[in-house]
């Protein structure tokens, strides 16, 4: 998904609507891929000679839950504020965020990328209570305690 930066940069007002998706089913998140689809909308603005980019993304997140391994199927939400400039206006100002467009097109793909990773969990849990599995039988212990966990407590 690219956006076409070229008329945007050189006209102050103008406006590009942006509205697609993207496919991060290819992206290793710590060793597991569970991206798929990101619905991305937004647009891109040149105000005055400033080109921002506003984007709202949703992302499709299939894994599973790290203590008890269920299943889990959530949208990950994020948000893109970018100032967008050409490579050849780039400054050493470092107290600026900006993104650097090379050339007549910006990718969007890392710029979503990115954002998405600023917000996202490092650890999916089912339920921030997960009490996850038995260590020793497997059982998953949000259902009730196994026969392990009853017979510590008869030995107490
Ligand atoms: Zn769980
Ligand atoms: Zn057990």
């Amino acid at each position: 998904m690219k956006l076409d930066t070229v008329e945007l940069f050189q006209n102050a007002g103008y406006t590009v609507p942006v509205e697609g998706e993207i496919d991060f089913s290819d992206v290793d998140y710590y060793g597991d891929r569970p991206f798929r689809t990101a619905r991305v909308t937004g647009k891109a603005e040149n105000k005055g000679g400033i080109v921002t980019l506003r984007l709202d993304v949703s992302l499709d997140v299939e894994t599973h839950c790290a203590r008890c391994l269920k299943p889990l199927a959530f949208e990950q939400k994020a948000k893109v504020r970018e100032t967008l400039v050409k490579r050849s206006e780039e400054t050493d100002d470092a107290s600026e965020s900006y993104t650097v467009v090379d050339g007549r097109s910006l990718d969007l793909y890392d710029v979503v990328l990115s954002a998405v990773l600023l917000d996202i969990d490092m650890v999916f849990l089912c339920r921030e209570d997960c009490k996850g599995l038995c260590p020793v039988c497997g059982a998953d212990l949000n259902e009730g305690m196994c026969d392990c966990g009853k017979k510590d407590q008869e030995d107490r």
